[in-house]
């Protein structure tokens, strides 16, 4: 159990290093993985579950978002039943897993690190194909992963040597660790590779044994995934990949009276609905089962008069475009001081003008497609109503070609009221609001249900330390952009409709996944 103590711990944390694309060396091991990917494409994948494999016939094609013409990977889909057995099996698996000494728990998660740092290029290639990421943004995604996997092997080990308590006189007093039971992890396709392995070995290494439901748009990075879990040593049993669709199997294993938790990334909505349906107890269960639910954003940046208008601007192109603007972390909304917002949106327009879109595999270009059909065609809607809403500056159409292209848009003096200014879009499309003063600024920062990151430019102390007080986001960044959280560098996760704010990447997450168990015993 958790109680074992971790002899050796290990080297102290580093992040992984983002590979720099712009050094050919990276670039031909780029390309030779992508080569190698696609002799690959079109490949059948089975599902993973109960220790073995398992065919349906029922397959979910997932395809290149750039290419939508190109098969990327056919997966064999959960029926209800195989969803019922995957949760089933992991619950009677728990008690053996549960008993595997921490040390080895923390060796496998390492190990997941290992594998996926030699085959990083090759997971580039899968999620630059089957995600639409291009090369930098598809490596910082892989480095992510490798990072949760080294952070919660040591955030592990001390939890496996708790601080110790106040000893009563006659007792020895201590407090201990459990995991939890067999859980569903179920992450969104924004950053297939990084938060399904962060969610994953963070209740594996904590002792629990878990059922994947993968997004339906990225099964294949899912699929590569379970590979590295298995070849990294994690028992057969300890872990299922049940592809389906989230309203099929989604529903069943939330639902299901042996699962113990549900750790969700996604949406608003899918995320209040697991919420609730977690929330009802079932015939047999025992628990209340425990929801952690990471959701959307509609992240702001504040760009204050005494701000450095230049860098305030590259921050908030970087923010609202980069991936796409299919960040949970992306700026959807700038909010300036109107000393400034003239001279701020011209250097946007500008910045935004020079973004080059297209294949993601071509280093040339900044941005890629949106993931789907239907993400391009609310989009688009959004943009539509944005021009009614507001001044359109930049974009406000479908990029080139067949596949799901979207102009990285800019409308302006969009007011508070405005829908593009209070729903989350998910895509290139940033409004920009004028603000009288710095007060004003925050107020319209907190005018949201969300809360999850946020940014403020100026070079004042004053409203530094003001923001630091009323800015009210989980993750809040002054003088830099609003996305790429690190791990162990910034914890993550948001307030309010934006989630359950369980800081993925910080000291405090594995507490997620483990039951504290005090023991008092008098010394005889
Ligand atoms: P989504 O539509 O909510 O889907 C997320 C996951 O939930 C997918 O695996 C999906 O499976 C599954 N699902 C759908 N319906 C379900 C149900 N009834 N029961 C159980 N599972 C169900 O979100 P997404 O489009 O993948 O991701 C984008 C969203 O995630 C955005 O809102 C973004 O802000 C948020 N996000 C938040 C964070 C954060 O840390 N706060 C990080 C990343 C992304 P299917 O694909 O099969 O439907």
């Amino acid at each position: 159990m958790t109680t074992s103590a971790v002899s050796r711990p290990l080297a102290a944390f580093v992040n992984e290093p983002v590979a720099d694309f712009s050094k050919p060396e990276n670039q031909r091991a780029a390309q030779a993985a992508l080569a190698k990917i696609q002799a690959e494409l079109g490949r059948e994948y089975e599902l993973w579950i109960a220790g073995a494999r398992h065919k349906t016939g029922d397959f979910l094609d997932s395809v290149n978002p750039a290419r939508p013409a190109e098969i990327v990977g056919r997966h064999h889909k959960a029926s209800a039943a195989l969803a019922t057995q995957a949760i089933e099996d992991a619950h009677a698996y728990f008690p053996t897993y549960s008993r595997t000494p921490v040390e080895k728990r923390v060796e496998m998660a390492a190990r997941v690190a290992a594998i996926i740092r030699e085959r990083k290029f090759e997971f580039d290639a899968w999620l630059v194909t089957e995600a639409g990421k291009t090369w930098p943004e598809a490596d910082a995604d892989v480095s992510e992963a490798i990072d949760f996997c080294d952070y919660y092997a040591r955030q592990m080990q001390r939890m496996a040597n708790p601080e110790p308590l106040v000893q009563m006189p006659g007792e020895r007093d201590e407090m201990v660790y459990l995991p939890l039971g067999a859980g569903v992890i179920i992450p969104p396709w924004n950053f297939p590779l990084a938060i399904m392995t962060g969610m994953s070995v963070a209740a594996l290494v904590a002792g629990n044994t878990i059922v994947i439901k993968p997004s339906s748009e990225t099964p294949t990075i899912a699929a590569k995934f379970a590979e590295v879990l298995l070849a990294a040593g994690f028992p057969a049993r300890s872990f299922n990949l049940c592809t389906g669709s989230g309203s099929v199997v989604g529903d069943l294993l939330v639902e299901h009276p042996k699962g113990r938790f549900i750790s969700f990334t996604g949406s608003r909505d899918v995320g209040l609905r697991i919420n609730e349906l977690a929330a009802k107890p079932r015939k047999g269960q025992i628990w209340i089962k425990r929801v952690v639910a990471e959701m959307g954003g509609k992240d702001a940046i504040i760009v204050d008069r005494e701000a450095d208008v230049e860098s305030a601007a590259t921050g908030v192109v970087q923010s609202a475009y980069g991936y796409q603007g299919q960040k949970c972390s992306a700026c959807s909304r700038a909010i300036v001081d109107e000393k400034v917002y003239d001279e701020f949106l011209e250097k946007v327009r500008q910045k935004v003008a020079a973004i080059t879109m297209g294949a993601p595999e071509k280093s040339e270009n900044y941005m890629g497609p949106v993931i789907s059909a239907s993400a391009k065609k609310t989009i688009l809607n959004y943009i539509e109503t944005g021009k009614r809403e507001g001044r359109l500056i930049a974009g406000g159409d479908s990029g080139p070609g067949d596949g799901y292209f979207v102009q990285p848009t800019v409308i302006a003096d969009v007011d508070s009221k405005a829908r593009i200014f209070q729903e989350e879009i998910f895509g290139p499309v940033l409004a920009v609001t004028k603000a009288r003063d710095f007060d004003h600024a925050l107020q319209l920062a907190n005018d949201t249900e969300y809360g999850l990151t946020g940014a403020v430019y100026t070079k004042n102390p004053e409203k530094i330390r003001r923001a630091r007080e009323e800015f009210f986001v989980g993750n809040l960044y002054i003088n830099r952009k609003c996305t790429g959280a690190m791990v162990g560098a910034h914890p993550f996760g948001g307030f309010n409709m934006s989630g359950t704010d369980s800081k993925a990447g910080g000291p405090d997450y594995l507490l997620q996944f483990l039951q504290p168990k005090s023991i008092g015993e008098k010394v005889l």
